[in-house]
């Protein structure tokens, strides 16, 4: 049977991971691991400085084992295969997150930093983002998710995958126009820091990204979601330049002494 650890960053309790656990089961064993508040944006944040808490709750009406951690994302994953499971999981999957994960989001996203860490320990990892944000009943995106992940987990067997899901602003399954493999795209914001004054009279700023530009190649993430098609992103780890590594290693770089 598949063992098969869920997480998030938006926190145990939300819609989320609530309804994709609940559906998961169809597919094997479901462990919760996940944050115990909000950790969007925390990116792939470990602690390393506090200790960290968990507790195993109940998850609503599920019967599965379900723990929060007072960490990230990545804490929850760590913790869960070396602690928290009987056994190494099979499958990781992240989400499913409150808003779209697609082209520069994914380095600032904790729910891709979980799947990403996943990688890390050679287990098939899986992120999972709907594009809208806000109030959202997950029952219809999560149906999707999981035939999704059921039909991937068929064609990709026996590879180690990490992969980045996003699913678009649906109402309904015929509104889903298909799913495309791509690439990722480029988004942009505008960082407007507004300023404010604190009860001392001191400014504090507060972080308003506003989406200004996105670069959307026709084989991007981006585009498939603004185009109404579900979309996978195989995603790898290794951040190395390989375009330009050739070229640099013919440099003739040296060692600067002193006044030489
Ligand atoms: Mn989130």
């Amino acid at each position: 049977m598949l063992n098969i650890l869920i997480s998030n960053d938006d926190g145990i309790y939300s819609n989320g991971i609530y309804e994709l656990a609940k559906r998961m089961t169809r597919l094997g064993k479901v462990t919760v691991v996940a944050p115990d508040r909000e950790q969007s944006a925390i990116g792939h944040a470990i602690t390393m400085h506090q200790p960290l808490r968990c507790r195993k709750i109940k998850l609503h009406e599920l019967s599965i084992d379900a723990w929060w951690v007072s960490g990230t994302p990545a804490d929850c994953i760590k913790l869960g295969i070396e602690t928290l499971l009987e056994a190494r999981p099979d499958l990781i999957i992240s989400g499913i997150n409150n808003g779209e994960n697609l082209g520069t989001d994914i380095i600032y996203s904790g729910t891709v930093s979980a799947a990403i860490e996943g990688s890390i320990f050679n287990i098939p990892s899986i992120a999972v983002s709907y594009e809208k944000h806000g109030e959202t009943d997950f029952s219809l995106i999560a149906e999707v998710a999981v035939n999704m992940i059921e039909e991937v987990l068929k064609l990709a067997a026996g590879t180690n995958t990490l992969l980045n899901i996003n699913i678009p602003e649906i109402a309904n399954i015929n509104e889903l126009k298909g799913i495309k493999i791509t690439k990722l795209g480029v988004k942009k914001y505008r960082n407007n820091f507004e300023e404010r004054k604190d009860p001392r009279g001191i400014s504090y700023y507060w972080l308003a990204g506003e989406l200004v530009e996105d670069e959307i190649g026709e084989d991007t993430d981006i585009h498939a979601i603004r185009n109404g098609f579900a979309s996978i992103t195989p995603l790898h780890v290794d951040l190395t330049g390989y375009a330009d590594i050739e070229k640099m290693q013919k440099w003739d770089i040296k060692v600067r002494r002193g006044n030489q």
